[in-house]
């Protein structure tokens, strides 16, 4: 979630130096299954800019003390919050147990609102069912997602220009962000085994995505969104601006008066145009596109939110009223933006794929059409080129998928048709990952990975390598047919890029030696540390753990 680090460390107060992550609690016990609603306390949006309601949700969700199927909410410094009689969680905001039920419910749907567009359960990248929710993870500016800790962690901290501890745990926009992360890791994680800045760069821009899709899904904020713009939403709202309460501690306290009246930490309107990240410096500012991962992201989250309001025109134009406009574009959008995800390459995801992948998505879905829509925002932000348009309306090759083990099959049906999908012959592919979705459609990945010797160039890392991956994907429909293929290789292209990330990452002392999986990954100074080197087997690896 952090965007500012020096910023943030230079110009507070509050001092946060904790060197090891903090680490879950003792192993969650099994709960009954109870299926009926229950009712909780929770913030829509921002606690900035939104007011405590009630909500149902299913009472497998948080059991009798914030213990669900998929997520467990745990706290070292507050007794944790236990349901009524009745199995609801009514707590009043200034109490922390509001906190974690507000954390552990919107940790929870954004996790259910991608499953549902999706139509599949979504594991966690790691081997177990549930994720730990942190809370009250410790002072800090800042919250974070960790794959090697199991969980999403949310800081607080005293904002004395808002006479109040500023809990990261209430606010929607940050905990679907770091929720967002979490998910996107179960989907695809390749994308944080990655040292290509725009590929983290798009990590956040899903989070902040996230934290828009899940707001919209509010009856309340729609209202709010609509009477807020007036029906124009180019013009600024409780969607475009992310991360309000935090922002504005942030820019109070910080020595720049100019940007005290900016209620946010991010924003989604934007004019940016692309540019490979690592031609930009790494700076961090408002009114500049950076290669700074949190930056960097802001271009592809306007790209989304352009769509967004292209297609609310459209709907608008359809006649239909404001609410039911926006309403239709976020289920239109969230559909082609999930099951882009869905298509993009199994270990890649640059803007220009992830873009192809939706164009792809919208194809299957809508048949086309909001093709032009997303084309000509894709163009105009300089995301996809002329060639890549063409490119993907090519037709694809008729390959059905055999009506056998398709467990055992998948290398054979690979193999020959590897010239009719102009694949290389000597291509060493293993299997990846298989499954078949409520739809009915089946998506095989495949994977090769390659060793790439470090040279002078990284220093004291000279003798050290890094293992890239790359692979193929192919997906069929409900009737067998392929309808979507990617190859993602490890090309000379793909190699620099990463090499150019990791190069930063040493330069900027943000490269610490592993320590297995308990943490120990946070800096300090809210920094979290990006690779490890491992001594013995003489590799670099990316950690997986994202602000
Ligand atoms: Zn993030």
């Amino acid at each position: 979630m952090l965007k500012k680090v020096e910023d943030l460390t230079k110009k507070t107060s509050v001092s946060i130096i904790q060197t090891k992550a903090p680490s879950r609690l003792e192993n969650p016990k099994d709960e009954v299954t109870i299926s009926k609603d229950i009712k909780v306390n929770t913030l829509p949006q921002d606690p900035l800019v939104s007011e405590v309601k009630t909500v149902e949700i299913p009472q497998e969700e948080a059991g009798k003390n914030l213990i669900g199927k998929r997520v467990v909410t745990q706290d070292r410094n507050n007794p944790i919050a236990i349901a009524d009689p009745d199995g609801n969680y009514f707590y009043a905001l200034s109490t922390p147990q509001f906190d974690q039920v507000n954390a552990h419910n919107i940790a929870y749907r954004t996790l259910a609102m991608f499953e549902k567009l999706l139509g599949r359960k979504i594991p966690w990248a790691f081997a177990k069912e549930q994720i730990f929710v942190l809370p009250h993870a410790q002072e800090g500016k800042n919250a974070y997602y960790d794959r090697w800790g199991e969980n999403v962690s949310f800081f607080y901290f005293n904002s004395p220009e808002l006479k109040k501890i500023v809990q990261t745990s209430q606010s929607q926009d940050v905990v679907s962000h770091e929720g967002g992360h979490a998910a996107l890791d179960g989907l695809r994680p390749g994308y944080l085994y990655s040292f290509d800045k725009e590929i983290r760069a798009f990590h956040e821009a899903f989070g902040d995505i996230t934290a828009m899709m899940l707001a919209l899904q509010d009856e309340d904020n729609l209202d709010k969104v609509i009477s807020e713009t007036k029906g124009d939403l180019t013009k600024e709202s409780l969607i475009t601006r992310l991360g309000e309460e935090f922002g504005k501690a942030v820019h109070l306290a910080n020595q720049d008066p100019n940007d005290d009246n900016r209620i946010y930490l991010r924003s989604a309107l934007n004019n940016f145009k692309y540019a490979d990240p690592n031609t930009l410096p790494n700076s961090n500012d408002e009114n500049t596109l950076t290669g700074e991962a949190h930056n960097f992201s802001r271009l592809f989250t306007a790209a989304f939110y352009d769509i967004l309001t292209s297609l609310f025109k459209e709907f608008k134009n359809q006649n239909l009223d404001d609410k039911t406009a926006l309403t239709q574009a976020r289920d239109v959008l969230s559909k082609i933006f999930t099951y882009g995800i869905e298509l993009s390459p199994r270990n890649s995801g640059t803007y220009n794929e992830i873009a192809k992948a939706m164009l792809s998505a919208e194809k299957n879905i809508f048949g086309g059409k909001y093709k032009e829509i997303l084309k000509n925002i894709f163009k105009e932000r300089k995301i996809l080129s002329l060639k890549d348009l063409e490119e993907v309306d090519h037709p694809l090759p008729e390959i059905n998928l055999p009506k056998i083990n398709i467990s055992k099959g998948a290398i054979n049906l690979l193999k020959q048709n590897l010239k009719r999908l102009n694949l290389p012959e000597n291509i060493n592919l293993k299997v990846e990952e298989i499954f078949t979705n409520q739809k009915g459609e089946t998506f095989i990945h495949y994977k090769f990975a390659k060793d790439i010797p470090l040279d002078k160039s990284c220093g004291r890392y000279q003798e050290y390598s890094v293992n890239l991956s790359g692979g193929v994907s192919l997906a069929f429909n409900q009737k067998g047919k392929l309808f979507h293929f990617n190859f993602d290789p490890v090309s000379k292209e793909k190699i620099s890029r990463n090499i150019l990330g990791l190069k930063e990452i040493i330069r900027e002392n943000l490269i610490c030696r592993h320590q297995g999986k308990g943490g120990g990954y946070l800096k300090g100074n809210n920094q979290l540390y990006k690779a490890a080197y491992m001594e013995k087997e003489r590799k670099i690896i990316p950690v997986p753990v994202i602000d």
